[in-house]
Parts: C-alpha cells; sequence; structure tokens
C-alpha cells in the first residue's frame, strides 16, 4: 500500500530531503481528495446555505447536508445527531456550556481521567467555577493505562452525573477500555461523552455499538481541513439541551421579545457554518472508506512494529506509555536533551 502520492505536500522537499511527517497526532495532511472537494466548491458552488435562494445556493445547501450523511454513516449515527463545530474542543464545550450549564448542580460529579487533554479539562474545570461540580480523575497504571479498578469505584459513587473521557491519548496512544466504562455508566443513568480526536482516524467507530451519549472530534486529524469538527449526541438528548449559541439560522421565530429554535441539528449551528471544511470533511471520510480501515491498521500496525523495533534499539531514549493496545502515537525522551531541541 503507497498513499503518498495521495498526499500532494509530499513532495516538498524540506532542506533538500523528501519530506517524511511524524506530526500526525497535531494535524494530519490532506490528500488530494480532500483539497479537490474544497477548491472544487470554491470554484464552482460557493453560496450560503438553508438562507439564499440563489441556483449556487441550492448546491451548496445540498453539499454541505450531503456530507453531514456521510459522517453520519461514517459513525453510526442518525443525521440529525450531527453537529458540525469548530473542533473537538467547541463540541466539548457545547457540551459543558449546554448541557453541563442546564443540568449539572453544585456538588455533582464529572469524571475525568488523568490522561486528557486541557480540552477536556479546562470546559469541566470552569464549570466548578462557576456552579461548583466536582472533578474526580481516574488514576494511571505505570503503563500509562487506566486503572480500571479505581475507575470502577468513582463511577460507583453517588451523585455521578458525566463520565467525558478520551478513547485514546493524545500523548500515550493507548486505547482506552471506554466501551467498558459506558457500560456501566449506563446502568447507572450516568451520561457519557468520548473525546476521539485522536481515535477517529484510526478506528471504525459506531457509536450506537459504543452505546456513548456524546463523542467529539476534529475534521484535521483525519485529513479534513481546520475548523470543521463533530459533536454526535443522541437525540433524547440534544433534544432536551438548550442552544450552546444564539443567532441566524438555528430559530425558527423571533420576535423582538422572544425566539423559538429550529429542529436538530440546526438548533447548534447558529450562524454561517464552516461550509467548505464540512465539504472537506465529508471527502475526507469517503477518503479513509475507499481505503478502509482494516488496511489502515494493517499498515499502522506494521509500522508500529518497526518504529518500536528501532527505538528500542537506541539505548539513549526511553519510551513513555508501554500498555498494550496503542494507536501510532510515540512518546519518549531522550537522554540528556529537551524535547525542544
Ligand atoms: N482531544 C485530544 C485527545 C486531542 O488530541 C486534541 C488535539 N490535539 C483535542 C482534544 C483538541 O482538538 P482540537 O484542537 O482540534 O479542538
Amino acid at each position: 500500500m503507497d498513499q503518498r502520492a495521495d498526499f500532494p505536500i509530499l513532495k516538498t522537499k524540506i532542506n533538500g530531503h523528501p519530506m517524511v511527517y511524524f506530526d500526525n497526532a497535531a494535524t494530519a495532511q490532506k490528500p488530494q481528495a480532500v483539497i479537490k472537494a474544497v477548491s472544487t466548491y470554491y470554484r464552482q458552488s460557493n453560496a450560503n446555505v438553508h438562507r439564499s435562494l440563489n441556483p449556487l445556493a441550492a448546491v451548496a445547501t445540498e453539499l454541505f447536508e450531503k456530507s453531514r450523511d456521510t459522517v453520519a454513516e461514517f459513525i453510526g449515527a442518525e443525521r440529525e445527531e450531527i453537529i458540525f463545530t469548530k473542533g473537538t474542543t467547541e463540541s466539548i464545550n457545547l457540551v459543558a456550556k449546554s448541557w453541563g450549564e442546564k443540568f449539572l448542580q453544585a456538588g455533582d460529579i464529572v469524571i475525568l481521567s488523568l490522561a486528557e487533554h486541557h480540552s477536556n479539562i479546562v470546559p469541566w474545570l470552569q464549570l466548578k467555577e462557576t456552579k461548583g461540580i466536582v472533578i474526580k480523575y481516574i488514576p494511571l497504571n505505570p503503563d500509562g493505562s487506566w486503572d480500571m479498578s479505581a475507575a470502577k469505584k468513582l463511577l460507583a459513587a453517588p451523585r455521578v452525573r458525566l463520565l467525558a473521557v478520551s478513547q485514546a491519548s493524545n500523548v500515550l496512544g493507548i486505547i482506552n477500555p471506554v466501551k467498558e466504562l459506558i457500560k456501566q455508566a449506563k446502568a447507572r443513568n450516568i451520561v457519557t461523552l468520548i473525546d476521539a480526536a485522536q481515535s477517529i482516524a484510526h478506528l471504525q467507530i459506531d457509536v450506537k455499538d459504543l452505546g456513548c451519549d456524546f463523542l467529539a472530534f476534529s475534521g484535521h486529524k483525519l485529513g479534513g481541513p481546520t475548523g470543521i469538527g463533530v459533536l454526535y449526541g443522541r437525540r433524547q438528548l440534544l433534544e432536551i439541551m438548550p442552544p450552546f449559541l444564539g443567532g441566524g439560522d438555528m430559530v425558527s421565530r423571533v420576535t423582538l421579545e422572544n425566539f423559538s429554535v429550529k429542529e436538530l441539528p440546526y438548533k447548534f449551528e447558529a450562524g454561517t457554518p464552516p461550509i467548505a471544511e464540512a465539504i472537506g470533511l465529508g471527502a475526507a471520510c469517503d477518503y479513509l472508506n475507499s481505503i478502509g480501515f482494516k488496511t489502515i491498521s494493517e499498515h499502522e500496525n506494521r509500522l508500529y512494529a518497526y518504529m518500536l523495533k528501532k527505538l528500542k534499539m537506541l539505548s539513549f531514549t526511553k519510551l513513555l506509555g508501554t500498555a498494550p493496545h496503542q494507536l501510532p502515537i510515540f512518546a519518549f525522551t531522550i537522554d540528556g536533551i529537551h524535547p525542544h531541541d
């Protein structure tokens, strides 16, 4: 399998050498299919969606909504459950600011893990400040994996309302046993939010099979554009949540005194959305599907084993997070050298 030719940027030379790009956990490069979808939209059908009546707008709306269908199918959701956001960070903030503000009370417990990204800590710390919620963290074993017996004890405590954890850590790449905890949380009516920012490009995700209430990811980590992300929310929950942002396109009726909101998913999509970016995200999902997750993971496993073998041969490096079930993400230190150097 050689997909290098699909990525125009890889033809760029760095210091005169062919490019090798290892920073995919931060953002992935874009395949030609995504670049083409975005540029074709700007060249042929740029217009605003859902509001303008010109012929271009009909095409733009159709492409934008088709991308929602593609994303819904990509993760096994219904189209009304796919909310386009700016990225994982905004998706998690949407849950905290809408669901959290309305349904959490002082003293309610939110469970995170010690290996969360800032975007899945700060919104909850903000709710701690404004509402007095309590945050508890699942501790880690020395190999970086979750301490599952501690996690289960935390979940069994009274007043736990939310479990918000990543399916895979951006630092250690360990794939966490989220399904097991979701099952326990569900049995206790605890709402679950999965940060899939890292896992989305590597694992075939089916939200109904996982059983989570919310799932967040960013388009740019799976080869789509920046500025677009997704919040999946279970329909029954989204329906009882207040809108996050107010503005155009999320209202069905406005007077000088009050307003009523549109149906899902538009209730949560105020203002002109990232149209080209959503279309690009749909193209990224199609691109990954055209290769297939089975092929992707076989290839990644080969690269992972090769990298691990070579790293272990370098006696001056120390690998962090050694639990099995890893995404191909490596964190290591080099004796005596600061990471920035
Ligand atoms: N969660 C995880 C696990 C991540 O790796 C990242 C990005 N590094 C984020 C959340 C935040 O994603 P974004 O910056 O695209 O909103």
